[in-house]
């Protein structure tokens, strides 16, 4: 028989990865080979991952597309949609896009032209263009956070096969020893593998057994109320912009889809100081009159937000909660991504970014490592203090510190020209700053 001699990744008894040289008739085609492959090598199941977010599927993507097998375990039964508005900039459409991910995100989401800042009286601050009009070689989208999860989710089960996502599987604990690890399921279901990834979100089940004594997550204190409605578009019709101040009312507002007739889906969150909150939910239902008061005359020639939050299909409530960096992600055959490893206040659009920019890093070291457990401390080691550094600077000086810098060289009185008030270098170099710090500076994405 004609025989070809590929390169599979195997695993030695100690669950490591090796590549070993395996031969393959040649007359056996592509799709074949992909099932026949494991059972002639001994291939096992080697990554799980726990969780089927945006992190854990963005990882098992990654991990496909460079030949390591994986299975996703997520919590919830059913997929649904769930959320609102996301932005995924640059940083991550360069992951998403060498997924093969781009021209599907594009017909879903709405591609950003720029950043624009205001006032409470709608006086513009400052502008920036942002993503493709910006120099960067990717587009920024803002995108319903549906949208992006079914695109990950349709292409996961797509490329993994539909058994690779497993619906309805709540980790409820993780063992391990020499050999590999065994993630226990609440349905009385376990898993094995050579390790395994918590990519379980803000109320990570796996954090909480690695760090028990971690207490309530950090409040900072602001209460927000997030919606979508459908409107005609507002200035250039793919403008991110940002509102006021947390102390006198903050609003973001950004278009997240793109109808037919010409109209678009409007995502708008606004921030507003509170004492206390409700366990933080992406489902928890907001009511108008909870947040409306400072809103009530924000009447701008340019949008009309009574009206824009009149007209919301529905209103989520979420609380500004994120958690203090902690000094370890992982313990020995188990690593924490996205949320559950640094959980952060939803500002900056890098929520969702950094989980992703997660995933190509933990892939990426899992494909050059031998060792898996040296490949999760490399890992580690690369993103816990970047991270931290992002969880830190969402607190205090998100972008939206340059309306907070204004504000208060003006007292949150209106101003005659912004050159009056504060030289624009000031205000973008606030701007590059977080850029910097968040990763997706110009020179670090790449033009
Ligand atoms: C329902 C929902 C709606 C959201 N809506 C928005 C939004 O509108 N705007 C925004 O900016 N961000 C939103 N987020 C947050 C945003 O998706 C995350 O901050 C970001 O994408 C980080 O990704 P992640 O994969 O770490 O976490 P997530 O994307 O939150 O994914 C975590 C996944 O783990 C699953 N899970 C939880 N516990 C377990 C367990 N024990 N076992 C197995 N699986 C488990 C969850 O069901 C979830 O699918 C939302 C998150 C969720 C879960």
């Amino acid at each position: 028989m004609v025989a070809t001699v590929i390169h599979t990744r195997c695993y030695s008894d100690t669950g490591h990865f090796k590549v070993s040289p395996c031969a393959i008739p040649s007359q056996l085609t592509d799709p074949l080979i992909r099932f026949i492959v494991p059972q002639m090598t001994g291939e096992k199941p080697g990554i799980v991952i726990i969780g089927g977010g945006i992190g854990g599927l963005t990882l098992a993507l990654a991990l496909r597309a460079r030949g390591l097998s994986c299975r996703v375990f997520e919590a919830a039964p059913e997929f649904r949609p769930l959320g609102v508005g996301i932005n995924m900039l640059p940083h991550a459409i360069r992951e998403l896009t060498a997924l093969g991910l781009e021209p599907e995100l594009k017909a879903h989401g709405v591609e950003a032209r720029e950043f624009a800042y205001f006032n409470r009286h709608g006086q513009a601050i400052f502008a920036e263009p942002c993503g493709r009009f910006a120099g960067y070689k990717h587009p920024h989208f803002s995108i319903h956070r549906a949208d992006l999860h079914k695109v990950l989710f349709d292409a996961a089960r797509d490329r993994l096969g539909p058994d690779a996502v497993r619906l309805d599987h709540r980790c409820a604990g993780i063992e391990q020893d020499a050999a590999g690890v065994t993630v226990r399921f609440d349905n009385g279901a376990t898993a094995t593998g050579s390790v395994a990834i918590a990519a379980d979100g803000f109320h990570s089940a796996v954090r909480r057994q690695f760090h028990p004594s971690e207490g309530a997550p950090q409040f900072g204190g602001i209460n927000m109320w997030r919606g979508v409605t459908r409107r005609k578009p507002f200035l250039t019709g793919a403008s991110v912009t940002r509102i006021g101040t947390v102390a006198r009312g903050k609003m973001v507002i950004y278009p997240i889809r793109q109808f037919d007739d010409g109209t678009q889906l409007i995502n708008w969150n606004t921030e507003q100081p509170r004492d206390d909150h409700k366990l933080n939910n992406w489902a928890t239902p907001g009511r108008i009159e909870d947040f409306i008061e400072p809103f009530a005359d924000w009447r701008f020639d340019w949008l009309d937000i009574p009206r824009l939050i009149a007209g919301a299909e529905f209103i989520l409530e979420y609380p500004m909660v994120d958690r203090d960096p902690i000094d370890r992600w992982t313990f020995d055959r188990v690593t924490l991504m996205g949320d559950a490893a640094h959980p952060m206040y939803p500002r900056g659009g890098n929520g969702g970014a950094q989980a992703i920019l997660d995933a190509e890093a933990l892939a990426r070291r899992l494909d050059q490592c031998d060792d898996p457990m040296a490949a999760l401390l490399a890992y580690e080691d690369e993103r816990r203090d970047v991270t931290s550094e992002i969880v830190l600077t969402n607190r205090d000086q998100p972008p939206d510190y340059i309306i907070e810098t204004v504000d208060a060289l003006t007292g949150g009185e209106r101003f005659k020209t912004i050159e009056d008030v504060i030289d624009p270098a000031e205000l973008a170099a606030i701007s590059d700053r977080y850029k910097n710090i968040a990763r997706y500076s110009l020179d670090m994405v790449g033009r």
